[in-house]
């Protein structure tokens, strides 16, 4: 190869467009045999120099492009290198894919994901506000935020000097306290600019600091499956699919069709990549929320428990005095109830997950779970819930709620077996009541007219009634190993 300009080298290996590559070259982000160079028009030879944009080696022409996500844990920084030698991100890739560049910045005292590649143009658009790609986060901050802050904070607020916004907040939880000092609120952020800690910015000035700050996906890649610290390689499907949603985000045109008599083509919108979501459905005992909660564990994967949102529910209905067979009166009280991905459940954002463990709340819950109008709202907000995957367990997950889950699995055990778990569970309760009641609620909930309790066709079936957790753990694991490693190949 003979020498070329330097912005038609970069325009060719798809980094930027000419005039992009140029101004890359006039900020001095282009260097050639290690010097800076940052005047147009400089000829090189890829064969013979080493030519790298941003510390990145151009590559030969051709070379397919690498893609990985990462969990960033706390306390690694999103850069390539650090003149103070911290740990940066690139310490937790293998040393194959040092010539990775990240993706923007996620600061060093934020957890979450992070993209990686050494495809300059995707990571320009993946950045640059013109795209309006948005990226998503979960905050914990001090206090208990009211309407109109999070309005101003939608609003813009102006900080040093400088104009910052929030494109959506909303408080996804509420964590009352007497002491004020110790009142917190999660709260979950969607940004499509992102200037340079702009939601610890922004929140602090409006009086409710961040004490923890998570990115939870970079517009349809999301960090479900990854444990902190963990990566994993990107499928092509996923890179077009981030390429076409930055496409619709900036208002551009789909995709061009390839040329007639190539390979016929996919549509050019895609539907979002199904979320990785494994559903544990069974009978009330019979271990769900004990291995759900373990499952999530060992993989990082968010944890919901439709079970507690009924429960919730009925408990929202109790404390209201109203009727639990009226189910279009009860159909409302789903919205005020929230999952959690770590298995809590909410309800006008007090945290409920222990108070609708009562035995009069599981008896209350069977009898509103049979109401078609409320079910219709809970598995709509179920599905909102899990849209970015994670382990789900209920009744009807793997029948109804999704269908496609790439792991089902329903969990049984024998009656008498289930009753002394569930005695044991509630300070060793008369284990003859526990079995009645727990008989009562099995009949109701497999002989309700809508989504009734049972095992999805292609559900894996694991009687736990002579198994230990960690058992029944190890089977469920397996399954999500096969599944996961299917789905990359
Ligand atoms: O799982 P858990 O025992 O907490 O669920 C309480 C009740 O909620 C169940 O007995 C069932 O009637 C109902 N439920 C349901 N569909 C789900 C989860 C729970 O109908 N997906």
């Amino acid at each position: 190869m003979t020498a070329e300009r330097l912005q038609k080298l970069i325009a060719a290996a798809g980094i930027a467009s000419r005039r992009s590559a140029e101004r890359m070259i006039a900020e001095g982000r282009v260097t050639v045999d290690g010097e800076v160079v940052n005047v147009p028009g400089v000829r090189a030879d890829p064969a013979l120099h080493d030519i790298r944009v941003d510390g990145a080696r151009l590559r030969k022409l051709g070379k397919p492009r690498r893609y990985v996500i990462l969990n960033k844990p706390i306390g690694h920084l999103t850069t390539r290198s650090d003149p103070g030698r911290r740990s940066t991100v690139m310490d937790l890739l293998p040393h194959s894919f040092r010539s990775l560049v990240p993706v923007g910045r996620l600061d060093g005292n934020s957890s979450g994901l992070v993209l990686l590649t050494d495809d300059g143009e995707l990571a320009q658009r993946v950045t640059h506000p013109r795209y309006r790609l948005p990226k998503t986060y979960y905050a914990t901050v001090r206090g208990l935020p009211e309407e109109d802050v999070l309005e101003r904070a939608q609003r813009g607020v102006r900080v040093d000097g400088e104009g910052l916004r929030l494109d959506q907040v909303e408080v996804i939880a509420r964590f009352p306290h007497r002491a004020e000092s110790k009142r917190r609120a999660r709260l979950r952020v969607t940004l499509r600019g992102g200037r340079n800690r702009e939601i610890r910015r922004v929140l602090s000035v409006l009086g409710h600091p961040v004490l923890e700050l998570h990115r939870t996906r970079i517009g349809c890649l999301a960090d479900t499956g990854l444990t902190p610290g963990g990566w994993r390689k990107l499928r092509g499907e996923e890179v077009d699919e981030l390429r076409e949603l930055i496409r619709r985000c900036a208002g551009e045109p789909a995709a061009p069709a390839p040329p007639a008599g190539s390979k016929p083509a996919a549509p050019a919108v895609q539907p979002p990549a199904a979320a990785f979501v494994v559903a544990i459905d069974g009978p009330a005992g019979s271990g769900k929320t004990s291995v759900a909660r373990a499952v999530a564990e060992r993989f990082g994967f968010a944890y919901f428990n439709t079970g507690a949102s009924v429960r919730a529910v009925a408990l929202a209905a109790m404390r209201q005095d109203l009727d639990l067979d009226e189910g279009p009166s009860l159909r409302t009280l789903a919205f005020r109830v929230i999952l959690d991905p770590e298995g809590r459940v909410f309800l006008d954002g007090e945290d409920v997950s222990e108070a609708v463990r009562a035995p009069e709340v599981s008896a209350g819950a069977s009898r509103v779970a049979v109401h078609p109008e409320l079910r219709e709202v809970l598995v709509e907000r179920w599905r909102q819930f899990a849209a970015g995957g994670g382990v789900v367990e209920g009744r009807d997950i793997g029948t109804v709620v999704f269908p496609d889950a790439p792991v089902k699995v329903f969990l049984d055990a024998r009656p008498e077996v289930r009753a002394q778990r569930r005695s044991s569970d509630e300070g060793d309760r008369d284990v003859g009541a526990v079995q009645s009641e727990l008989r009562h609620r099995d009949h109701t909930d497999s002989g309700r007219a809508v989504a009734p309790l049972r095992r999805a066709q292609d559900a894996h079936h694991l009687d736990t009634s002579d198994l230990t957790l960690e058992e029944t753990v190890a089977r469920v694991a397996e399954l999500v190993e096969t599944a996961r490693s299917r789905s990359r190949n």
